[in-house]
């Protein structure tokens, strides 16, 4: 009898057997109130009935068209409703099934459109696990260390961490734009440069916003020195942050955007945008995969953007992603340990600090730990694993978000 390799860690011991909306349901019929919706990917919550629907009607038509054989209606059909919800200008697709895939998908783009080679990233961003994606993760060593030598030609340089620094934002916004330019001064060369890659809120390296200045500061290098802006929407994407995308937030326009996991609620599609002429860059044929642009999981992305539309789950998560943020506010106010909430819309985190101002990992698991005892599913994220996050699907009510505040209340309390 085999056995799934150690090689996989759960962040909680549920065997989950169905999903219902907020809800995971395991074996023995226990519910759980899933503030993870599957690492940010169940946008409209486990199981939509438009989504299962366009899912399973997919299934009786065609399950794979395999796309750099034949064309298939879905592609062309969620390529046209992409055109509606894209940054103006970003009329070119292309997909994949997978995050990291998208990033690879992104940086060969980049490479072949620009004729550079370094590709510039910030510390404490992740976009990924393949060996090109985690040579631009910094946002925890366990993603990179005893693989290498990973992609070479990537050069890291400071994300605004206003908390970590103890500053106020615009300071930590100066500073790290200074070492930018302080970067291109002594280590890679503009001419050398392809792109910066962004995430509009640093996600799995501690649920931190880019200020709109760091943003607007990276659009100016990437005219300036002839790189491209790649804004990486995989987390951010599809509403999460109470705007369609996380850089509308910032008012800035990318050259190339990557989407996933809220695309399809759950089935695997990611995909890239960029403007045509941008595109028309890249070696024919030079990109591709088996399974990319999956028809089934083409149909699940159209209904998503479908409920996403008519449900307006982008208006829901701005609203329920203040009252989260409020009620996690007040928790903190009752818990020192806390020593940092932050986030946009439903995308929300508390930083657990110790009285020393060390990042204080073991306070967070064990407040993750209490809070699946008690039903509330959540997931750590930053480099020491101390900043507790909520990424409820989309769909959530503020019942809902009351009940998971509860939850989480005692469960800190058990902390200690
Ligand atoms: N980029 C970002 C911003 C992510 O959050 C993730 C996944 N957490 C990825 C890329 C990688 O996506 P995947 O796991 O689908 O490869």
């Amino acid at each position: 009898m085999a056995k799934l390799s150690p090689v996989l860690k759960q962040a909680t011991p549920v065997l989950a057997e169905r999903g219902e909306g907020v809800h995971l349901y395991d074996a023995d019929g226990r519910r759980y109130l899933d503030f993870t919706a599957g690492i940010g990917v169940t946008s409209t919550g486990h199981c939509h009935p438009r989504v299962v629907a366009a899912a399973r009607e997919q299934t009786g038509t065609l399950i794979h068209g395999q796309y750099t054989t034949v064309l298939h209606p879905g592609l062309l059909r969620l390529t046209e409703r992409l055109g509606d919800v894209l940054p103006a200008g970003l009329d070119s697709v292309f997909y994949l099934n997978s995050g990291s895939e998208a990033v690879e998908a992104a940086v060969r783009l980049a490479r072949h459109a620009t004729g550079r080679q370094n590709i510039v990233a910030f510390q404490g961003s992740f976009h990924g696990r393949t060996m090109g994606a985690a040579a631009l993760t910094t946002a925890g060593t366990k993603f990179r260390a005893g693989i290498g030598p990973l992609m070479p030609g990537v050069a890291v340089a400071p994300f605004p961490q206003a908390y970590r620094y103890g500053w106020d934002e615009a300071e930590a916004v100066r500073f790290a734009l200074r070492e930018l330019d302080h970067l291109f001064a002594t280590a890679c060369a503009p001419a050398d440069t392809a792109a910066f890659i962004v995430e509009p809120v640093l996600g799995e390296g501690g649920y931190i916003p880019a200020p709109p200045a760091f943003l607007a500061g990276l659009r100016e290098r990437a005219d300036r020195h002839g790189a491209l802006l790649v804004v990486d929407e995989v987390q951010t994407g599809i509403g999460r942050t109470g705007r369609f995308w996380g850089h509308d937030h910032a008012d800035v326009r990318p050259d190339v955007l990557i989407t996933a996991k809220g695309l399809a609620s759950g089935f695997p599609l990611s995909a890239i945008a960029a403007p045509a002429a941008l595109m028309e860059r890249a070696w024919p044929g030079s990109q591709g995969g088996t399974y990319g642009g999956n028809a089934v999981a083409c149909a699940a992305a159209l209904a998503t953007l479908d409920v996403v539309r008519d449900e307006d789950l982008v208006g829901n998560a701005a609203v329920q992603g203040d009252r989260l943020h409020a009620g996690l506010r007040a928790i903190a106010a009752g818990h020192p340990v806390i020593g940092d909430v932050r986030g946009l819309g439903l995308m929300q985190a508390c930083e657990f600090t110790a009285p020393s101002g060390e990042p204080d990992g073991a306070t967070a698991a064990r407040a993750q730990a209490a809070a699946a005892e008690r039903g509330l599913l959540l997931l750590t994220c930053g480099g020491y694993g101390n900043v507790v996050r909520m990424i409820p699907p989309l769909v959530v009510t503020g019942e809902q978000v009351d009940e998971g505040l509860a939850l989480f209340a005692k469960a800190v309390a058990d902390a200690g």
